[in-house]
């Protein structure tokens, strides 16, 4: 295409509460390689957590965007110009151990690689392996908005892997994020007889109950655990999501197991962060604890599918939409975490 300007407008943090607007030089696409023109991009919580972003800065944040190919490198298959995709951030080389046994995310290839120079710039290079492994089309029916929701409920898809999520299972959540509430919407899709969630922001809570949840709970009224056993007669929960990453969190989620039960940590605490159990009760009532950490290429379209059939409720879960000029407003919005799920950053 010949309307590619030589430079263009990315995002760059240089602290979780200082990203500037930039200008920096277009990528150009080499051998196997894509130029996407960046339509959307939804902003994570794991964008804009401090930790994560002072290990980094300066970094272009943003690994959630949609967006339109505009040139190829020499030598690909299977994408034309003008193709609307979802392109994901990490992708595996399908060939180590790891890979083998379905455990992409702990592929080394996958923990190296990248999109180019991230999701909020005006274009993104993506690489030939991640162009090759993990690049899917939108249906002509999914808005890019909407195609910004494939990686986090991709992510989403993998924790109920991870938990083995049985029909009848009593599933409770903690934190009703756009992640939590996603959890409950699979969690019904996926037959739970039984879905408990707590939060304290009233907006995040009423928007669970209109998805549908079976009871919430405001954790600055109510104990959780107690909820859980009275409503379980006792017998507590199969499935535990934990979204907040403190140790009293996941201390609290580990209360709401039941025997032979599942309990999982969605989010990735500082490192350092300890935790101290009773070993007595995750013995006797043989509870798995597990975690849960992004997703690869066989989750990705399992959240396409998901989505496209309208399984995910996406609209509801976008809340708010900014211009890439207005990104710091969003990202102070998304940090609130008050009224707000996902937020969609609109690129020219
Ligand atoms: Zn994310
Ligand atoms: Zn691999």
């Amino acid at each position: 295409m010949s309307n590619i300007p030589p430079t263009m407008t990315v995002a760059m943090a240089h602290d979780f509460d200082d990203i500037r607007l930039e200008s920096m030089a277009t990528p150009q696409p080499g051998p196997g390689e894509a130029l996407v023109k960046v339509r959307a991009l939804g902003l994570c919580m794991g964008d804009v957590t401090p930790w994560y972003v002072h290990k980094k800065a300066p970094l272009v944040i943003g690994h959630e965007p949609t967006g339109q190919i505009v040139q190829l490198g020499a030598g690909v298959e299977g994408f034309k110009v003008g193709d609307r995709v979802y392109f994901h951030h990490h992708a595996p080389c399908l060939k180590c151990r790891h890979c083998q046994n379905g455990n992409y995310v702990m592929c080394q290839t996958w923990r190296d690689s990248k999109i180019i120079p991230g999701g909020a710039a005006q274009y993104c290079l993506v690489p030939a392996n991640n162009l090759d492994k993990d690049t899917l089309l939108l249906p002509d029916s999914m808005s890019y908005a909407e195609g910004t929701l494939i990686e986090p409920l991709a992510c989403v898809v993998r924790a109920f892997r991870r938990v083995h999520m049985r029909s009848g299972d009593r599933v409770v959540i903690l934190g009703l994020g756009v992640m939590g509430q996603m959890m409950a919407v699979l969690a019904r899709h996926l037959g739970a007889s039984q879905i408990i969630a707590s939060d304290c922001v009233p907006f995040r809570l009423e928007h669970a109950k209109k998805l549908g949840v079976d009871r919430l709970v405001d954790f600055r009224r109510e104990s959780l655990p107690q909820v859980v056993a009275q409503e379980t007669n006792g017998e507590k929960a199969d499935v535990v999501f934990v979204c907040p990453t403190t140790p009293e969190a996941f201390l609290e989620g580990i209360e709401c197991a039941g025997r032979s039960s599942r309990v999982l940590l969605f989010m990735g605490p500082a490192a350092g962060t300890k935790l101290t159990v009773d070993m007595n009760k995750i013995y006797f009532d043989e509870i798995d604890l597990l975690s849960s950490y992004s997703c690869g290429p066989d989750d990705t379209r399992e959240a396409l599918r998901l989505i496209e059939a309208g399984v995910s409720t996406a609209p509801q879960m976008i809340t708010h939409h900014f211009p890439l000029e207005r990104i710091q407003e969003a990202v102070d919005l998304s940090r609130k975490a008050q009224d707000s799920l996902k937020i969609i950053i609109d690129i020219d």
